[in-house]
């Protein structure tokens, strides 16, 4: 395995077509496509998860509310 590049996310050596360099505070360092995808994607599924919880939320809140309504009628 002649060209591997270190990746400083998995801690391990990958071939370097799947490599990227990217800047990082501490200077440029070489990273996987394959974390930055996964990276990424958790990014947008935490993000979606968090929508889905607001909407959970409010349907609770909302029928927390209907209920309150209904004690009171
Ligand atoms: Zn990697």
């Amino acid at each position: 395995m002649a060209d591997t590049i270190y990746c400083y996310h998995c801690r391990t050596y990958h071939p370097k077509e799947e490599m990227r360099q990217i800047e990082t505070k501490s200077g440029k360092r070489w990273r996987c496509i394959k974390s930055i995808e996964a990276t990424k994607r958790g990014r947008e599924a935490r993000e979606a998860f968090g929508r889905q919880t607001t909407d959970i939320n409010k349907a609770e809140a909302q029928s927390k509310a209907r209920l309150v309504l209904n004690v009171d009628r």
